[in-house]
């Protein structure tokens, strides 16, 4: 083909408008918790699709944390070969469709597309390829047109045993992995039911969690164990595992659940909840719950949210869908400043949740019952950067406002459990994240590993698959220099 030729073809692509997924209208969506994306039609995608100009370079398989060959998965959807673009992603991916849901890809995938920095004749930018949307219909196609999640194959077993702490995304990439190349794993974790936060956190109207269910029978099929209601550290040690019930090797992927607290007068009060107790009781079926945590949150009818990252609007999602008639999210500094996705913004705005910026809660005021019935806000300045980057929020003097507070949820980020890393033979860090070598997730001692959350802080599902996958590569890699396994 001549270079006239090529850019004509490029042209020609770059020409092909952004194909629109469809959603449900917010009126209908807040009537219920199902996904706010809809099946994205199949015309709309193979278009979709032919909007990769292939570039040689592809810095979308850079920018995503798992490598995905994304160009080459799109060009067999264009050509029709759907089973086969699945079949790529799941190269590189373990959760390739809760990626496609969950990703933030303007700042991964999508936001190095070359597509999206090609200059439309009006001087504007043409929008970047839809990866992540693609990603999630061809593996939710291969899903219903094989009727199930494709099995990994496993090698024969090696008789090497892998305790995994954790089943988010982390632990399960790790236990996948591991039990395909023939050691046997088993996935402890002290929820009821496995998942970690894809379970205990992200709501269904981001994700389905018949996918997460159907996911864990697949992993189940392919041989590995779990054991829930099981807090490692509490009632068994790591010690115990490794010494007495003989695992080769641990990999801990315990996440950072712990919620911050906002340390304000008044956050004790009743119906004032840290945001996963409220997302797990808002969004989840009892028995899939421990007892303590069964009842429905008390929403009323204002319900205050206090953060502005992507678990403030998972929180002010849910208030609206649980009922409250005002929905309000405090967040100290600007809508510039916020750290969450524009896209969840604006899909809480089109959902009725109001934000007040530039505010933060000074105290909870509670009734005689001892429940919380308003909240005193203060107004806030910017100052300078601080060490984060962005503009430090100060005080305005005698700017304090109360509003009424039916319900209150504390969103303000998480950290890692400092109580199980302090009783944790591995060294941590004063936050109580796990010190690994950067290259192959282990630890200070030999027959640990350890990636996901619990490594990072609160950070994305895919980097917690890209650690699991590393780390699954590296803990295979130890167990064969142990040589043959004992027979027991
Ligand atoms: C509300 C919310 C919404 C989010 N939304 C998104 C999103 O849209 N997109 C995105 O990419 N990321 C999102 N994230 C972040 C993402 O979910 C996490 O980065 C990811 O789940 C981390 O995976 P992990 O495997 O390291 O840990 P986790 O998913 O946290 O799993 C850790 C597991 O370890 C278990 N555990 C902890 N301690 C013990 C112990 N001592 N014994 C036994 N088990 C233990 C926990 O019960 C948990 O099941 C969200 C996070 C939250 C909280
Ligand atoms: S895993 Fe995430 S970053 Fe990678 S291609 Fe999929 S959506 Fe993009």
């Amino acid at each position: 083909m001549t270079t006239n030729e090529q850019t004509r073809q490029i042209n020609d692509r770059l020409n092909i408008p952004r194909q629109p997924v469809p959603k449900q209208a917010p009126a209908d969506r807040v009537t219920n918790f199902d996904e706010t994306y809809l099946l994205m039609d199949m015309g709309a995608a193979l278009v979709e699709a032919s909007r990769c100009i292939d570039c040689p370079s592809a810095p979308c398989m850079d920018a995503c944390p798992v490598h995905n060959d994304i160009p080459a998965a799109l060009k067999r959807l264009e050509d029709g070969d759907l089973l086969g673009a699945a079949a790529k992603f799941r190269e590189t991916s373990t959760l390739p469709e809760m990626c496609g849901r969950l990703c933030p890809q303007e700042s991964l995938c999508e936001g190095a597309c070359v597509v999206g920095f090609a200059i439309r004749p009006d001087g504007g930018l043409h929008p970047p390829v839809a990866i992540g949307r693609l990603e999630s219909f061809i593996t939710d196609n291969e899903r219903r047109t094989i009727g199930r999640f494709p099995v990994r194959l496993s090698v024969p077993a090696t008789g090497r045993r892998v305790a995994i702490v954790g089943s988010g995304p982390a632990g399960l990439t790790v236990a996948e992995e591991l039990q395909a190349r023939g050691h046997s794993c088993t996935v402890f974790d002290m929820w009821p039911e496995p998942g970690g936060v894809l379970r205990y956190g992200i709501p269904n109207f981001k994700m389905s969690k018949q996918i997460l269910d159907e996911k864990l029978q697949s992993l189940r099929d392919q041989g590995i164990t779990f054991v829930t209601n099981t807090k490692v550290g509490t009632d068994v040690t790591l010690d115990a595992l490794h010494d007495e019930q003989g695992f080769d090797v641990i990999f801990i992927g315990t996440g950072a659940g712990v919620g911050n607290p906002l340390r304000a007068p008044g956050e004790e009060l009743g119906n004032v909840y840290p945001a996963t107790d409220f997302l797990v009781r808002g969004n989840l079926r009892p028995d899939e719950l421990p007892e303590h945590l069964r009842e429905k949150p008390y929403i009323g009818t204002d319900v205050v949210v206090v953060g502005g990252g992507d678990t403030s609007m998972d929180c002010v999602r849910t208030a609206i869908r649980l009922g409250a008639q005002q929905v309000t999210c405090v967040y100290r500094r600007t809508e510039a400043e916020m750290l969450g996705r524009a896209e969840e913004r604006k899909h809480a705005m089109e959902e009725g949740v109001t934000f007040a910026y530039l505010t933060t809660p000074v105290r909870f005021i509670g009734d005689p019952d001892g429940n919380v019935q308003s909240v005193e806000l203060v107004k806030m300045e910017l100052g300078e950067p601080d060490a984060s980057g962005r503009r430090r929020p100060i005080q305005v003097e005698g700017s304090e406002y109360t509003v009424p507070a039916s319900a209150v949820v504390i969103a303000v980020g998480y950290g890692a459990d400092a109580e199980f890393a302090e009783h944790m033979p591995v060294e941590t860090d004063r936050w109580g994240l796990v010190k690994v070598n950067d290259r192959t997730g282990q630890t200070n001692v030999p027959y640990i590993f350890a990636g996901g959350d619990v490594v990072n802080g609160a950070d994305l599902v895919v980097t917690a698959i890209a650690d699991g996958k590393r780390a699954a590569t590296w803990i295979h890699q130890h167990l064969s220099n142990m040589g043959p396994a004992k027979k027991g």
